[in-house]
Parts: structure tokens; sequence; C-alpha cells
């Protein structure tokens, strides 16, 4: 921590010179300092969008998304339990990026000649090209695990595998909203005018309405080198999709602009207590929900009950069954014996998918930030204000 003033408003405050971009907390002017030679620059660029809800909202709107995934919504409000909501106003650098791709690559021929055995005669050279927009957001917070969900904010429409943490800023707040008509209309006609990034407003701290504002500790040349890997990988998958083999990709990109906008973001957990004969096999699990603080959609979210959990009470009814066609079996008729190893075979193949897909889990589980359980466990608001 140091002692700075502000360049604006010339009010003293103590702050993180670690930080890449400070916010007097008097004023709300962002500046950045030039720790060599001390020098100190106000930063235009920095947006926020306002948070329009609070902790009970927050609340009702996770009960409500509850019920609708519920098979059965009456019993919804019964059976789950909101354990935590906590909300921050984020940093996220935000750039518009022109992405024009070029590829090559070979395309198989299908059911054709067995006659022509020419080396290389089974495949076809393809050549395509694309050109994409977006409006690509990248944390700004060193660890990106520390909120859960938002290192897989992109969930893209075609079938690629994502292993990078940017996105798509407008498809990726437009989703999970529960009112679309009427929210659109009081939140100035949104999707024809540009989605959250036209509520943006320059940044202020009155815009984030309670919430803490979390620190912005990556600087923009950072984000601008995440923003083009991202989209080299993004575009490469999408390029892989159309070959069986890519020879050559060449992905150039046109960068518009780039600014800071602190996006409220809250974040809800969850469990699940079945009343039904479910509860007996079922252990409790803290499942998560991020929703946009803006248009109160739901960005991401886990089921209550996935397959994997039904796989797992498979396991054990059929183990159940198993056993006591077992004792029928020693009582009754050797006939039953038969139906005894059915099950058991049953229940083994479910328990050994149950096994082999709660390793993949694991691993999703860090994706989705290693953090989670950690976060979740501590109720506690981030202690954390741009000036810290
Ligand atoms: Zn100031």
């Amino acid at each position: 921590m140091h002692e700075l003033s502000c360049p604006s408003c010339n009010s003293t405050a103590q702050f993180n010179l670690q930080n890449a971009v400070h916010v007097c907390q008097v004023c709300s002017t962002s500046f950045t300092l030039d720790l060599d030679t001390g020098q100190k620059e106000i930063f235009g660029d920095h947006y926020i969008i306002p948070n329009t809800t609070n902790a009970p909202d927050v609340k009702s709107a996770s009960h409500e998304w509850l019920r609708r995934m519920h098979h059965r919504p009456e019993s919804a409000d019964e059976e789950f339990v909101v354990l935590d909501v906590r909300g921050m106003s984020l940093p996220f650098w935000v750039t518009s990026i022109d992405a024009h791709t070029v590829w090559r690559g070979l395309v198989k021929r299908h059911g054709r000649n067995t006659l022509n055995l020419r080396p290389g005669s089974n495949y076809l050279i393809e050549n395509g090209e694309f050109r994409r927009s977006y409006r690509w957001a990248v944390s700004a917070r060193n660890n990106i695990c520390e909120t859960w969900g938002l290192t897989r904010l992109h969930s893209p429409k075609e079938a690629v595998a994502v292993d990078w943490d940017g996105f798509p800023l407008d498809s990726t707040f437009s989703r999970g909203r529960m009112e679309p008509a009427t929210e659109q209309v009081s939140i100035g006609g949104d999707e024809e005018s540009g989605g959250v990034y036209a509520q943006r407003e320059f940044f202020d701290y009155k815009y984030s309405n309670g919430l803490s504002i979390m620190s912005t500790q990556v600087d923009s040349d950072e984000a601008l080198r995440r923003a083009r890997r991202h989209l080299e990988l993004y575009h490469s998958r999408l390029a892989d999709l159309d070959v069986d083999y890519l020879v050559d990709i060449r992905t150039e990109m046109e960068i518009a602009g780039i600014q800071l906008i602190h996006f409220p973001v809250w974040h809800a957990t969850y469990q699940y207590r079945p009343q039904s004969a479910l509860k007996h096999f079922y252990r409790p699990v803290v499942k998560n929900i991020l929703i946009d603080g803006n248009g109160k959609g739901i960005m991401k979210s886990e089921l209550a009950v996935i397959h994997n959990d039904k796989v797992v009470v498979n396991a054990i009814v059929c183990a159940l069954i198993s056993a006591m066609f077992l004792l029928l079996g020693v009582l009754v008729h050797p006939a039953f014996y038969f139906i005894s190893l059915f099950s058991l075979i049953v229940s083994g193949a479910s328990a050994f998918i149950a096994l082999s897909k709660s390793n993949k889990q694991t691993k999703q589980g860090l994706n989705h930030g290693a953090l989670n359980s950690v976060v979740s466990s501590s109720t506690e608001q981030p202690a954390e204000s741009a000036a810290s």
C-alpha cells in the first residue's frame, strides 16, 4: 500500500501499487501510475454496468430458476435451500476485435474408389475463410478461479472444446433471462441497442449499488495478448470442424479498441435436500448459480441432480435387489440366483460408470474454479475494494 493523490481532485488515499488501474474513492476518477517515472495519467476508458439487483432478489431469482428446472415445481421450494448469495462488481477488459481466418486442410473422400491407389488420393484439399467480430471479455483479476464458473463463461454454439477463459460479451450476458419481454423494456430495449454493453456508464462508485468493486489487477497489454490467444484457439477449433486434417491456418486480428468495464455478478449457492425416497441415497452437495446483476439472467448454473447421481442411486438399488434375490435363492428356489446375478451385473456397471464419470467431474471442477468450495463456505463479503 502506498499513499497517492488523485490527479483529478487531489485527495490522498492508500493505493496498492500492484494494481493496473487505480480508482479514487472520492471522485471515482480512474488513473494509471507509471512506477518508473511516477507519472499519473487519467484513464478515461473505464466503465461500469450498473447493478440493478440485491441479495433478496437474487435469492428469489435462484428459487424461480430452481422451480423451472425441477421436475415437480410445486415441491421445489421445500427441497432446495439457497445457502449463500454474494455480489461483486468484477473488472473485465473488453476488446473490440475483428478476426479473419484463412485455413487449408484435407478432407477424406467418402465411399470412393479402391482402384486409384496413388498415395494421398483418398483426400481432397479444402480451403476456407471466415470473419467474425467480437467484444471479447477477459477477466482483469489475477485469480480467475476466485469466482465460481467465471473461467468457463464461453458457451459456443459450435461443438468445440473450450479451454480458455475469455468470452464474447454480448451472448454471455444476454442468456438465461427469465422474463425477457418486460425486463428488456425496462432496461431500454436491450437487444437492439447493443445488449449489456449499451448499459455501461462512465465508472462511478454509485452504480455499484452497494456491491464491492474488485480491483483491476491485470493490465491492458496482458488482456490483449490473452484475447488474441483465445480467438486463435477458438478459430482453429472452428476450422477443425470442417476438415479431417487442418494443415495451415492464419488468423489476422484488427483491434478496434479496449475498455475496462466493471460488471455486477452474483454468485448463489444452493443445496438439494430431496423429500422423497431419494434422500436415503443422496448426499447433499453444494451447487452454484452465477447471475448477471444487470439483466438478472442465469449466466452459469449447476443442476441439482445430474445424471451421475441417478446412476449412483441405480447402482445402490440394484445391489439391494441383488441381495434380496440372493436370499430368495437360498430360501425358495435356485432360479432366483439368476435374477440376483443379473441385478449384480447392472449394479456393477452403474458403479463403474459413476466412478469413471466422477473422475471426469473432478477435472471439470477445476475448470470451474478450484476455489469453488472455499468460496462457498465463507459467508463474508470480499473485503476488497478498488482502493485496497
Ligand atoms: Zn479524486
